[in-house]
């Protein structure tokens, strides 16, 4: 099998977000933590790189994301897509434009499209302006985050300091029209020498469309919903053939942990309803654990049925958790945490355990890394933008589920491992 569509995603849950969408079709989707080093042995017909670039200096967000073009070109792909967040988090600097820039530079392209719209989460953009639910995204709580504030809701104002080519509007009265419409309005924007268009998109149909008419751009870039149709695409008109290789559930053996760390809203209310289910549980304590150590928890988790599959949680309220990044720092508290949940994943990988059930973004990235997975096949969609994913770690056969904070409805830890029995 060759590759046939490479993507390159600016953040880990953005990649597994994407990952989850392409294998909503059935396809086999593989998913790589990094450039790999090595060219792929068994590439899949559809290839996600996931990198850290969103907010890395310009220079090396560019330089990563050529390299990551230039693996998944050897690995066959010849239609590449850009997969930023649905609402376009950049910084000033802004890597966005420039890492277009650089891809279209080494493919030979002079046109690309921007569409982050995720209709079904609230992402749609109208006369180039990005909505987030009913707000216009410089007056959502976009505004204020930590890294990425945005405070323009117009993705052409956005995109034109980043870029250095002309940038353009296909606008939702063009999309409505069809995708005949559409590539028409992005051929005259061609003819002027408009290499930036950014396409409106209001709902899933007017994805479909924009899907449809830019199926044969070799550069699309935007969030992760614009792509989910081109599989089908791709499996209607033979580019992939119907005989490509499917997803597949591994056969798995028993056991396994759910380890959490993310405090979001969501994540405290996932961890009630698993506890209010009876399960085995340990919650670590920051202060308990600074002036204890490991041990106990270790001691805990040694004692385990893992076929129950026992939880060990840090996740708290934001007043505990304000009380323990008092005592001991953001950065420290939250470093010992995701260390002490990697080594309680391998700790229970080495008692056999073979479903790993992380919530956390930061958490999920400790977890992937101590369990020493690299690349992973995405399997059964759990809650949109949360698959199962397939992976080898120490030779063995695993099952792990990367929860990014909010994601996820309450029962997310039983849907998951009913999800996978089921799969
Ligand atoms: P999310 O996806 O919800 O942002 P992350 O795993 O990315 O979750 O981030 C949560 C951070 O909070 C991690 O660094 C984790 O170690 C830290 N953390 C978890 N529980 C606590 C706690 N009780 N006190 C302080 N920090 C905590």
């Amino acid at each position: 099998m060759t590759t046939i569509f490479g993507a390159i995603a600016d953040d880990f849950t953005g990649a597994t977000d994407l990952a989850g969408l392409l294998a909503r079709s059935g396809v086999r989707v593989s998913l790589r933590m990094g450039v790999p080093d090595q060219p792929a042995k068994d590439p899949a017909a559809f290839e996600v790189i996931a990198l850290k670039s969103r907010t890395a200096p310009v220079a090396e967000a560019v330089a990563e994301t050529r390299k990551a073009l230039a693996w998944l070109q050897n690995a066959g792909a010849r239609r590449f897509f850009w997969k930023y967040c649905s609402t376009f988090d950049s910084t000033a600097e802004g890597n966005i434009g420039p890492v277009a820039e650089a891809l279209m530079a080494d493919l030979g392209v002079d046109q690309t499209i921007y569409c982050p719209a995720f209709p079904e989460n609230g992402r749609s953009i109208f006369m180039g302006n990005l909505f987030v639910g009913q707000q216009p995204l410089a007056e959502s709580p976009m505004k204020d985050h930590p890294l990425t504030p945005m405070q323009d809701s117009n993705l052409m104002r956005l995109l034109r300091p980043q870029v250095t080519k002309p940038v353009g509007l296909a606008d939702r009265l063009t999309v409505a029209r069809g995708a005949a419409a559409l590539r028409a309005a992005l051929d005259d924007h061609k003819r002027q020498g408009t290499a930036h268009v950014v396409v409106d998109a209001v709902a899933n149909s007017d994805l479909e469309i924009i899907a449809e008419a830019c199926r044969d751009m070799v550069l699309m870039t935007g969030g992760s919903a614009v792509a989910m149709p081109l599989p089908a695409l791709y499996l209607a008109d033979g580019t992939l053939s119907a005989d490509a290789p499917k997803a597949q559930t591994p056969k798995l053996g028993t056991g396994g942990i759910v380890l959490s760390g993310s405090c979001s809203s969501m994540t405290n209310k996932q961890v009630a309803d698993y506890l209010a289910r009876g399960t085995a549980a340990y919650q670590l304590d920051p202060l308990q654990l600074a002036e204890q150590g490991i041990q106990p928890v270790l001691d805990w988790l040694k004692s385990q049925d893992l076929n129950a599959f026992p939880m060990i949680y840090a996740t708290a309220s934001p007043a505990s958790v304000k009380a323990a990044q008092a005592k001991l720092g953001v950065a420290t508290a939250g470093e010992m945490i995701e260390n002490v949940l990697a080594t309680c994943a391998l700790t229970a990988r080495e008692m056999g355990a073979r479903r790993f059930i992380a919530a956390g973004g930061e958490t999920s990235g400790a977890i992937t890394k101590a369990l020493d997975v690299a690349q992973l096949d995405i399997g059964a969609e759990i809650a949109p933008g949360v698959p199962w994913c397939f992976a080898t770690s120490d030779r063995k056969q695993i099952a792990l589920t990367l929860k990014s904070g909010n994601f996820g409805t309450e029962t997310f830890f039983a849907d998951a491992l009913r999800i996978l029995e089921a799969s």
